[in-house]
């Protein structure tokens, strides 16, 4: 799958989260006696810096180019060493950029100011903090259950006025889509470096009853191609989950575990095989050897994975997300400061 090492890594610091989004892997489908419950198949851990030294490898993250803490499975803010951890980052390798993506209703003010100084403007190596903000103060919460609107303006205004690079990322559906334009202003007005939208491609691959896709947007039919343009290898990105895990990519971790789409998952299993394989303490050039399972398919047999993600449209029926930018005016999707390359978000 990878050729050499990959220059950038998507860390997954912690399973755990303080939200509750109803189509986030971490939960099952609400039960109606029970409401939220978690995925009991998904293995819960944060890593904290000590372990964290044993599971890098130091002549790896001495070439790294870029760490994207975003994971699969929680919120990157709950790890209690988060700050710690990119101090190390950093020590060891003082050109690495960061990216962290948050909801951005954890911790307090002075913790966000402190988190700033890692995401401080710099015109050639580009690092930001991406809120995942998904309406205003009466529709945030619709998506992103058990977050806390006025904390969230708190902390992201913090971290702005300490300097922080904040992007604002929107997933548009049918209860927020006439908030945009509010959306956009506001995050001009905070200080935002830049707005963008999207159509969360979860709403077709796992349908909630009560969650529906904009009404502005125009589903996109796959081609039906089945030719794998792998979005990890493009992106040059490694996973490492909060297990310790080597993972081929972020969609192979996040359906791992169900519980969406179960053939899915027991095909991920029949092909990786045993997941222990994959700790990072058998060392990188061994989890890139097993990463073969899934590439050497891609020709004859791919995964369905690999063909639903990176095949251009071959989920059941349809499944090609199309941004709402194609639909609504190219200045819905606006950068006001600079264009960061969306590979490093
Ligand atoms: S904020 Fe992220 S990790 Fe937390 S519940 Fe929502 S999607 Fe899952
Ligand atoms: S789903 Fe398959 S093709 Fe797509 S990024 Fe993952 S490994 Fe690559």
């Amino acid at each position: 799958m990878f050729d050499k090492w990959p220059t950038k890594l998507n860390l997954e610091l912690s399973t755990a989260c303080n939200a509750a989004c109803p189509q986030c892997s971490r939960y099952l489908d609400d039960d109606p006696e029970l409401g939220i419950v978690e995925n009991p198949n998904l293995p819960q851990n944060t890593l904290t810096l000590d372990v964290l030294k044993t599971l890098i490898d130091y002549e790896w993250l001495k070439q790294a180019k870029h760490i994207k803490f975003e994971g699969t499975h929680g919120e990157p803010t709950m790890a209690k060493d988060c700050i710690d951890i990119l101090r190390w980052f950093r020590e060891v390798n003082p050109t690495v950029t960061f990216a962290l993506h948050t909801n951005g209703s954890t911790r307090n003010k002075d913790w966000w100011r402190e988190l700033a100084q890692f995401f401080q403007y710099h015109p050639d190596r580009r690092s930001a903090v991406t809120f995942s903000l998904d309406g205003i103060e009466d529709t945030n919460h619709i998506y992103r259950r058990r977050t806390v609107w006025k904390k969230i303006m708190e902390n992201a205004q913090a971290f702005i006025d300490a300097g922080g690079v904040a992007v604002w990322d929107m997933i548009v559906f049918e209860h927020n889509e006439h908030q945009v334009l509010t959306a956009r202003k506001l995050a001009k007005s905070m200080g935002f470096f830049s707005f963008g939208i999207k159509v969360s491609q979860r709403t077709l691959i796992r349908p909630i009853k009560w969650l529906k896709q904009p009404k502005t947007w125009k589903d996109n039919q796959g081609t039906g191609t089945v030719k794998i343009n792998c979005i990890g290898k493009q992106f040059d990105e490694l996973f490492l989950s909060a297990n310790g895990l080597y993972m081929p990519c972020c969609f192979i971790n996040e359906n791992a575990y169900g519980p969406a789409m179960p053939s899915t998952q027991k095909e991920i299993e029949e092909v990786l095989g045993d997941f222990s394989q994959y700790h990072s303490s058998h060392g990188l050039d061994h989890a890139l050897e097993l990463f073969h399972r899934v590439s050497d398919r891609w020709e004859t047999n791919p995964m369905e994975i690999c063909k639903n993600m990176c095949g251009n449209g071959h989920w059941p029926d349809r499944l090609q997300q199309k941004q709402v930018s194609e639909v609504w005016p190219k200045n819905f999707q606006t950068r006001w400061k600079e264009t960061i390359e969306s590979t490093d978000l």
